[in-house]
Parts: C-alpha cells; sequence; structure tokens
C-alpha cells in the first residue's frame, strides 16, 4: 500500500515510520505546516523532518509553492472564526487545514492512503483527529481518492523521545502556534511580571 505519511515535525514522525515500514507499506512524507510559528522554529522543524527522512531514505513533498507558509492567512483563518486563543476550537481548524492539503495532494498523486505523525502525540486530541481523517476519506471516496490509514503511534511515544535525542533531531518546546507558544511560557511572564511587582514595591 502506498501511504503519504503527514509529517508534522521530525520527532514525532520517527516511530510511524518505522512502524508503516514493518507493515510493508511504501512511505512518502509531506511536511505541510503552516501552523509553526515564528518561521526560524519552521525552519528548525522542517530541518528536523528531513533529518528523519534522510535516516530512512524516505522520498519527502514539501509544500513549496507561494502561500504555502504564510502567517498572515493562517491567523486571518483562524481569527475570522472567533477561535482564536481557545484551543478547543482552534486545533480543529489547524487539523482539517493540513490532513485536507495532505489528502488533496495524496489523491492528485495516486496514493492509496493518507495517515499522520499527529496520530503519534500524546498532547494532541487523538480521537478527533482521527474522526477528522475518516470524515475527509469519506469527502475524497467518490472521485476513488485515498483511505485514511487508523494508526495509534502513542504506545511508541517514549520510544521515539529516546530515538530523537540519540539522532540529534531538534526537539521543540511548544505545539506550533503562536498561542500555544503563548500558553507554554505563560507561567513564566507571571512569574516576571510578579518579580517586577515585587522589585517596584521594594
Ligand atoms: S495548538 Fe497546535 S494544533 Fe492547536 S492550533 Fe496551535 S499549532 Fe495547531
Amino acid at each position: 500500500m502506498r501511504v503519504l505519511l503527514h509529517i508534522c515535525c521530525g520527532p514525532c514522525a520517527i516511530m510511524p515510520v518505522r512502524r508503516l515500514l514493518d507493515e510493508g507499506c511504501e512511505v512518502e512524507g509531506f511536511f505541510y505546516n503552516p501552523n509553526i510559528h515564528p518561521l526560524a522554529e519552521y525552519l528548525r522543524r522542517r530541518e528536523g523532518a528531513a533529518a528523519v527522512a534522510e535516516k530512512y531514505g524516505l522520498r519527502m513533498h514539501w509544500a513549496l509553492e507561494d502561500g504555502d507558509y504564510d502567517t498572515a492567512a493562517w491567523l486571518g483563518r483562524i481569527t475570522a472564526s472567533g477561535a482564536g486563543l481557545n484551543a478547543r476550537e482552534r486545533c480543529p481548524l489547524c487539523w482539517s487545514g493540513r490532513l485536507g492539503r495532505t489528502f488533496a495532494l495524496a489523491e492528485r498523486e495516486g496514493f492509496d492512503a493518507v495517515t499522520s505523525s499527529l496520530l503519534y502525540s500524546r498532547r494532541q486530541r487523538h480521537d478527533e483527529i482521527a474522526a477528522l481523517g475518516r470524515a475527509l476519506a469519506q469527502k475524497h471516496a467518490g472521485a476513488g481518492g485515498p483511505l485514511f490509514l487508523y494508526r495509534d503511534f502513542r504506545p511508541d511515544w517514549q520510544r521515539g523521545i529516546e530515538v530523537s535525542k540519540e539522532w540529534g533531531v531538534y526537539r521543540q518546546q511548544y505545539c506550533g502556534c503562536i498561542f500555544s507558544e503563548n500558553d507554554r511560557y505563560a507561567r513564566a511572564l507571571q512569574k516576571a511580571d510578579t518579580a517586577l511587582c515585587t522589585a517596584g514595591r521594594a
């Protein structure tokens, strides 16, 4: 089976690629993640994905067309919906943009199935991502499009961390978007604010 694996970053791809290859799939990767901010972080994660692909000899698709990385467009899409800071509403829009584009590429290039390294993460809402994948497959089914290859890659979480460290693959500190970056460092801001207030009173 020829499978297009949506890759969100290098560390998350390590075990999914390994498992799909072990299952005998013919795997290619697709890096399409306009949700990663800022650009320097995007480049580091893309380099990480390239490093993992090189280790496996994996053929990659990189989403290099104009507009494929457009922070203003991505933020506009998310904030126009009013989702913004609310991850419950924001993340499904983010996943659907990335997986939708993966299905479109897979259909165009004649892949049998699509899956995603998002299904490796213990921090993402796994069941919602799986439901979205199934819905997208249904949408493409009429045109003889790709299946959604559901896999629960999470049991390999710890091994994936170990291998990413052995291989020296860049490991990010937050999910991707500027909102998640804010969430990640919110406590640091709070602590710094408190310290400034205390110093101001002294
Ligand atoms: S938190 Fe992660 S999944 Fe949710 S919108 Fe931001 S980048 Fe996308």
